[in-house]
């Protein structure tokens, strides 16, 4: 069992992942990227940026039909965002994990949103919810040569040999 481990080939995924405007102007960004550091998953691109109402549109297009849509866009494009895309094994699920429920008043105490946010319109967070959403969010925020390709020194110790 122990060898099967150490012996699986990794199956890397990317997610996005992005701070929203409530989250910045906390002050949050050191403690939620701690967060995503500190479980192993590696940073391979990052940038703060002023979205756009159009482009917050498009970022929620699935959501558009929902009655908060028009105030979730225009709370998007009201500050800086950071926008990030996170490397790793299940980091598509597990981000998801570590952010926690869509309502901070439902997210468990542990998680990003249940220890640092209140209500659901300023979840101070962002995170893809498949993989189909993560490469669309990806293409989407970021351009391709912004998106760093390199080995981790402690993928290793992470992951165990492969
Ligand atoms: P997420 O994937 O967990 O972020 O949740 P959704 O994709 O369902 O919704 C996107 C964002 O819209 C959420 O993170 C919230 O900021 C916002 N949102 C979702 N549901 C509600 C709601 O019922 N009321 C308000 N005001 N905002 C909501
Ligand atoms: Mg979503």
């Amino acid at each position: 069992m122990l060898q099967d481990q150490e012996a699986h080939a990794l199956q890397m995924e990317r997610t996005f992942i992005a701070i929203k405007p409530d989250g910045v102007q906390r002050g949050l960004i050191s403690e939620i990227i701690e967060r995503f550091e500190r479980k192993g998953f590696k940073l391979v691109a990052i940038k703060l940026v002023v979205p756009s109402k159009t482009f917050a549109q498009k970022h929620y297009y699935d959501l558009k039909d929902r009655p908060f849509f028009n105030g979730l866009c225009n709370f998007l494009s009201s500050g800086p965002v950071l926008a990030m895309v996170w490397e790793g094994e299940g980091v598509i699920t597990y981000g998801r994990k570590l952010i926690g429920a869509t309502d901070p008043q439902k997210s468990e105490p542990g998680t990003i949103r249940g220890d640092l946010a209140i209500v659901v319109g300023r979840n101070i967070i962002h995170g893809s919810d498949g993989p189909e959403t993560a490469k669309n969010e990806i293409n989407l925020w970021f351009k391709p040569d912004e998106l760093t390709n390199y080995t981790s020194n402690q993928e290793k110790w992470t992951y165990g040999e492969h």
